[in-house]
């Protein structure tokens, strides 16, 4: 007997999600110091300082469960959001929310329609509920948005067993964007027995390109769902915050499945201190859009060719995606390999950093792809 036989199905045929390699680990391996990490689209500025102290104010309290119900939190999206605190779900990251969609919409005979090279998130959850996954292929890389969903595809691959559509805007790992018109054709199409899940992790960087505010549609559309978190632009990755914003039915629904408890005090307290500063957010974004020009002009000097990104990372095609990031781990830099289950094994994803870091990136790049 194996244990594995004894695994729910959809269990038996997962693989763990790979996190991008932690600093400390390489340094124990190398023996080095002074290690890059561009691997997991984190904030290269770090978190907001008034997010760190307002954490640090309530670590006193910490014997204290949380606010299982986020009253504070959610008083501040309600605001920020324009929007009745009724229709907010907080999750431990918007991974837990999309978890909680899954649990809530998917299951045994369901299907959950996404784009190929999406979000590695959104298979894991869908099997691991007994769901099917149904996943559309993306569009070519002779489009103008090239590896970008068809959302004209996944509207078409939508039946009758169709619980969920993930739909990533801007999308991880590719970077690559939707426009407003398309999204909404989308809406108009798939029907309304079908929750859409927008996931606009990464929209604060999105704005300058035309990617839209998915909010927008709320009213709109009742079996539409935002996500959104504090893990990238909000520089709250360690503290895991996320939310997603629905009508009020479909949150009391995500409400009966959830953790009590998911989100920590501290998580709670420095994500509502973190929504606040507008400036951390405006100095993020605008780094992120400088260093973007950067990386791409300096990547089409080394004559490699990139992803269209609206987000704070970028995928860059090197040929053999392993060997590079292997490459660029011995020296020194960690990026994303994203062969495997992302299906681009000719790329590596790269966080945008800072200037300096973006410049050992840049310089342990062209000794690799040059030798
Ligand atoms: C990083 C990311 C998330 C956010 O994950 P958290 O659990 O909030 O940290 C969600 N969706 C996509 C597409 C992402 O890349």
């Amino acid at each position: 007997m194996s244990f594995c036989d004894l695994a729910v199905a959809g269990v038996q045929g997962l693989q763990a999600y790979q996190p991008g390699k932690p600093i400390e680990e390489l340094e124990r391996e190398l023996g080095i110091k002074d290690i890059v990490k561009l691997a997991s689209n984190e904030n290269p500025l770090g978190p907001s300082p008034r997010a760190v102290e307002a954490g640090q104010r309530v670590l006193g309290g910490v014997h204290r469960y949380p606010d299982g119900n986020g009253f504070a939190l959610k008083q501040a999206l309600a605001a920020h959001h324009d929007i009745d605190t009724r229709c907010i779900t907080l999750g431990n990251g918007s991974n837990d929310v999309l978890d909680l969609l899954a649990r809530v919409f998917l299951g045994p005979g369901r299907e959950a329609v996404f784009s190929a090279h999406a979000f590695a998130v959104y298979p894991i959850t869908t099997q691991a509920v007994g769901a099917k996954a149904v996943v559309v292929p993306a569009l070519g890389a002779e489009s103008g948005m090239p590896l970008g969903h068809d959302l004209d595809a996944m509207a078409a691959a939508v039946t009758e067993r169709t619980g969920v559509v993930f739909v990533a805007n801007p999308n991880n790992p590719t970077g690559t964007w939707l426009e407003a018109a398309a999204v909404e054709r989308f809406l108009e199409r798939v029907p309304r027995n079908v929750v859409v899940v927008l996931d606009e992790a990464y929209t604060e960087y999105a704005r300058g390109v035309g990617c839209p505010d998915g909010t927008r549609w709320l009213a709109q559309y009742p079996n539409l769902v935002v996500t959104r978190t504090f893990s990238k632009a909000y520089g709250l990755a360690g503290l895991r915050v996320g939310y997603s914003l629905s009508n009020a039915e479909i949150a009391d629904l995500l409400n009966r499945v959830r953790n009590p408890f998911n989100v920590n005090e501290v998580a709670l307290t420095a994500a509502e201190a973190a929504l606040a500063d507008r400036e951390h957010i405006a100095r993020s974004v605008e780094l992120n859009a400088r260093e973007m020009q950067r990386l791409n002009a300096a990547f089409a000097e080394l004559g490699l060719s990139a992803l269209p990104s609206a987000a704070n990372f970028i995928a860059v095609k090197v040929g053999q995606g392993d060997q590079v990031y292997q490459a660029l781990l011995r020296r020194g830099v960690i990026v994303r390999p994203v062969g495997g289950g992302y299906a681009m094994p000719e790329y590596v994803r790269v966080s945008i950093g800072t200037e300096r870091e973006n410049d050992r990136f840049l310089a342990a790049l062209a000794e690799v792809v040059q030798k």
